[in-house]
């Protein structure tokens, strides 16, 4: 193959390749994927901030329940001695009785509010629970899109990985000073470096050569190659597609 013929085929490679980098890049999957992460962090956020709200609660209702609980074992012991044949002195039945009576109002006290505590838990648990299922349902969903996209890039990788090994074999072909122009023209140049001269215009910028402009290329021996004066890319004199 003539080494311009290998820099034409270069440019179809790379811009194939670019191509591919650019459908990678834009896989539909993974624009509905970042959509689902992003609902998943508000709903994260919402699910913690409930959680929150639950351990809170929960919290409430251990510390009241403890203290009822103590309260309550205050009662039995005043009760049983109350209550036993050993003698007491009327005054300390009295105050034992009455002590009994206020621990009874406090039971009722702490009673309520507990009742309340727990309404609320289940309330919170009415709550977090469409959320979990909707939590559980975006995972399901992120993982299916996740497998999609990796089986999509590694069928688009391949296709690179070919067209790099292609690329290699006819950089091979080519003088490296004229590879390297190529190369800084093309990162420059919206990925075309060369172009061919078809009809008059320059294929990179489809701008047409002025008589003079076109007289002279027109004269050098093709396959020619030399600088499109309009848009700087490479271009090359008679290869025709
Ligand atoms: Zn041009």
């Amino acid at each position: 193959m003539d080494e311009l013929e290998a820099l034409l085929e270069l440019q179809q490679r790379d811009l194939e390749i670019q191509q591919l980098q650019f459908q990678k890049d834009s896989l539909i999957q993974k624009h509905q994927l970042l959509e689902i992460k992003k609902q998943l962090e508000i709903l994260n956020q919402k699910i913690s901030h409930k959680k929150a709200i639950r351990d809170d609660l929960v919290k409430k209702q251990k510390f009241s329940e403890l203290e009822l609980s103590s309260v309550e074992d205050r009662i039995k012991t005043l009760e049983s001695r109350l209550y036993s044949p050993a003698s007491n002195s009327t005054k300390n039945l009295q105050a034992m009785e009455k002590e009994v009576s206020q621990l009874r109002h406090r039971v009722s006290d702490l009673s309520d509010p507990i009742l309340e505590l727990m309404e609320n838990i289940e309330q919170v648990d009415v709550e977090i629970s469409p959320m979990t299922s909707q939590q559980e349902q975006l995972l399901e969903m992120s993982q299916h899109l996740q497998t999609e996209i990796d089986k999509s890039e590694q069928q688009i990788n391949e296709h690179i990985d070919q067209l790099h090994e292609k690329r290699d074999e006819l950089v091979a072909l080519i003088n490296p000073s004229l590879v390297t122009t190529y190369e800084s023209l093309r990162k420059r140049l919206g990925g075309i470096g060369v172009a061919r001269l078809v009809h008059g215009t320059c294929e990179g910028c489809r701008i047409s050569f002025s008589r003079n402009e076109l007289d002279r290329l027109h004269r050098m021996e093709p396959p020619a190659i030399d600088h499109c004066e309009q848009c700087g890319r490479l271009l090359v004199i008679g290869i025709d597609k």
